[in-house]
């Protein structure tokens, strides 16, 4: 199954001041000095690479690609590679300083970074996107490294590209090196757990959220916006804890049921039809856009960016909102739900899960040993659980929104260990 390493973000039209504007906040509260923040807003490395391929019909294309380090503070940086028409360097310099703070807010010892190139591989044949993939990786050879910068999927790559980088990237050392990328296929090094280990990251932190409010999950109810690898794994890990699902969507539409969704036939069903819902018969249909404002205890973002607006954030009934997706909330949403008094995990947190097993792929990958699925959960759980404690004890002592203790948290610890490195 594909999956995507978190890849941060989104305000569609400026994706730099979504991040920044929540950026500016955190440091701000945590007064930050001038010098320290133009070190941490400045990407180390941006490099922009053209590598020519030969198409299926003979001819040469250059293509344009890029890879942003944004930091190396932590230690090596990391993020995904997204192939997209529309991908910018703005956009991708905006995804790298995310991977940053996402990796230390759950305390891993990763810098952030992100690489694009301009295509479309929905056009192109395998071959095309084989021979793009393996000119990239030749022409990053200096730039990745298991101890400089580890790639993973993003939009529109998966493990079939992280297969081909690593071998690549192996061929221009002499040797195999399975931790220059982590996304691989399970054969290739890829690690037991990393499928679902964004939903259990959602699930973890939705039931330390309904902790502190008080909520008991058996006792609760939830709406998910989205029944890909984060949502059917949120609401299937959510629903095992007693928490009953009485909404879901997809592309296909909404689905609704009073007395809850049974949503292992939910799942059976999504399976069996091409990976969508459509025309499942175990719950009712309904207005897509009213499923985030129905009445339910928990609300679920985990499709895409910006659905929790200016527009529906007043009619917003729930008490909890945890992001599976990256950016569901516009910051322009972000006072309206701190004046509701609703508690978000942000994605920075709430998605984390993703790359804390990513992580655990290349500590494996190092080892040159594989951990079991108990032990790759136990894990993943202890982190989540710690990472939330560390954000929610911040917010208490700054009194500020969890969304921006997690910024507090990650720039924090950024910063401070800035110090200790020292620059020239
Ligand atoms: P996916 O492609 O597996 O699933 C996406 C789901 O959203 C599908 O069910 C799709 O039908 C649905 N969807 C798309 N547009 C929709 C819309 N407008 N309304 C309702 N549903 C819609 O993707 P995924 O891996 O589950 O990722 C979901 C989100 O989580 C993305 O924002 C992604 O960046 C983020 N994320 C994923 C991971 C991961 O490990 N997969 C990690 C961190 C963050």
């Amino acid at each position: 199954m594909l999956y995507k390493e978190p890849a941060p973000i989104k305000d569609r039209e400026n994706p730099f001041e979504s991040m920044m504007s929540r950026f500016n906040i955190a440091a701000e509260v945590l007064g930050l000095d001038e010098e320290t923040y133009n070190v941490l807003k400045s990407p180390t490395r941006q490099v922009i690479v053209n590598v020519p391929v030969t198409m299926d019909d003979g001819k040469v294309r250059v293509f344009e690609g890029y890879r942003v380090i944004h930091s190396t503070i932590l230690g090596p940086s990391k993020g995904g590679i997204r192939y997209a028409p529309d991908v910018f360097l703005d956009e991708v310099k905006a995804l790298a300083a995310w991977m940053t703070w996402k990796c230390a807010v759950v305390d891993i010892p990763y810098g952030g970074a992100k690489g694009g190139i301009i295509c479309d591989p929905f056009t192109m044949s395998a071959g095309e996107i084989e021979r793009l993939t393996r000119a990239y990786t030749a022409a990053l050879a200096d730039t990745f490294g298991p101890d400089q910068d580890i790639p993973a999927p993003d939009m529109g790559t998966g493990p079939r590209e992280m297969a081909w980088l690593m071998d690549e990237y192996s061929k221009t050392k002499g040797s195999t090196v399975h931790a220059v990328v982590t996304g691989k296929p399970l054969v290739l090094g890829g690690s037991l757990g990393r499928v679902e280990a964004t939903g259990r990251g959602v699930m973890v932190s939705a039931m330390a959220a309904m902790d502190k409010l008080g909520m008991d999950p058996s006792k609760s109810t939830a709406a998910i916006q989205g029944f890909g690898n984060v949502g059917a794994w949120a609401a299937k890990l959510m629903a095992e804890r007693g928490v009953k699902i009485l909404g879901v969507s997809d592309v296909s539409g909404a689905y609704w049921n009073d007395n809850g969704i049974d949503i292992e036939d939910a799942i059976e069903y999504k399976n069996a039809h091409n990976g969508r819902l459509e025309g499942y018969k175990g719950a009712e249909m309904m207005d897509p856009d009213e499923l985030l404002t129905s009445k339910v205890d928990v609300i679920i973002p985990a499709a895409v960016e910006d659905v929790i607006t200016i527009k529906n954030v007043d009619k917003i009934q729930a008490r909890l909102i945890v992001e599976g997706a990256n950016g569901p909330t516009s910051y322009k949403a972000d006072n309206i739900i701190n004046e509701k008094g609703i508690m978000v995990v942000p994605d920075i947190l709430a998605n984390s899960g993703g790359v804390t097993v990513s992580y655990f792929e290349w500590v494996q990958n190092r080892m040159g040993f594989k951990w079991t699925l108990d032990r790759v959960n136990e894990r993943a759980e202890r982190i989540m659980n710690e990472s939330f404690e560390r954000v929610y004890a911040t917010s208490q002592k700054y009194n500020v929104p969890m969304r921006i203790a997690a910024y507090i948290v990650a720039i924090d610890k950024v910063a401070m260990t800035y110090k200790y490195r020292g620059g020239f």
